[in-house]
């Protein structure tokens, strides 16, 4: 039987990997954090020295850099040269990198081979900025998740970060390739004021719904 995608696009510091997270968890689904691939392409482009402004310098380390996928404990990685930089792609200088690294249609069209090989490691919640328009836009199962600003500013303040996420999340929208967008058929999900646990409640109850089973493996 072919294995189940839930795609959980939207904005940055919407909840997503928290929500996507507990999800995979209580659903036992692997869970695969895209921008986490992104973030790793920026950091290695910073520690090499390629511009990110470059479209064909990027473009090119994409095209030649050493990865691979590993799933550890029901987690995807991806791997540089064997090394999952964790702590790196978190930094303000990674994030500020990043949008530009991921307008670069090659790049996208990389990680999108990449994203979509992540099936063969079983049933995926799979979160980013394009899963359920571009990555896996044949899956059933789509969400997008939003919060009003001052609540995502808060939320990634709380994480000792200070990022302007409006800026980040304009050129995410605004780029050509693969934009920002609540993907045709998601369900939309403000959670301001909801906890993961009932996010992650509605989004089962949603599944459920639409393909008429249990959502659990
Ligand atoms: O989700 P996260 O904040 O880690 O994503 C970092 C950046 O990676 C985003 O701001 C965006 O530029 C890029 N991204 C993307 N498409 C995805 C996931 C992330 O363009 N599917």
């Amino acid at each position: 039987m072919e294995n189940i995608v839930i795609a959980i696009d939207g904005t940055s510091a919407s909840g997503k990997s928290t929500t996507s997270r507990a999800l995979a968890k209580r659903l036992e689904y692997v869970y695969v954090d895209t921008g986490a691939m992104y973030r790793t392409l920026a950091w290695y482009c910073l520690k090499t020295g390629v511009d990110v402004n470059n479209e064909k310098a990027v473009a090119s380390t994409c095209r030649k850099w050493k990865t691979r996928l590993a799933c550890i404990d029901n987690h995807v990685q991806l791997l540089v040269d064997g090394y999952f930089p964790e702590k790196e792609i978190r930094t303000e200088e990674t994030s500020g990198a990043v949008p530009h690294v991921a307008a670069v249609p090659k790049v996208r069209d990389w990680m999108k081979s990449t994203q979509r090989d992540c099936i063969k490691f079983g049933n995926l919640v799979m979160e980013g900025r394009d899963i359920g328009s571009n990555i896996f836009p044949e899956t059933d199962f789509k969400f997008y998740l939003d919060a009003s600003l001052s609540v995502r500013s808060k939320r990634r303040e709380a994480e000792g970060v200070n990022e302007n996420l409006a800026a980040r999340d304009q050129r995410d929208s605004q780029r050509k390739a693969a934009p920002l967008m609540v993907p045709l058929g998601a369900i939309p999900i403000d959670n301001s004021d909801k906890t993961i646990d009932e996010v992650c409640d509605f989004i089962i109850e949603k599944m459920e719904g639409i393909s008429g089973k249990p959502a659990l493996a």
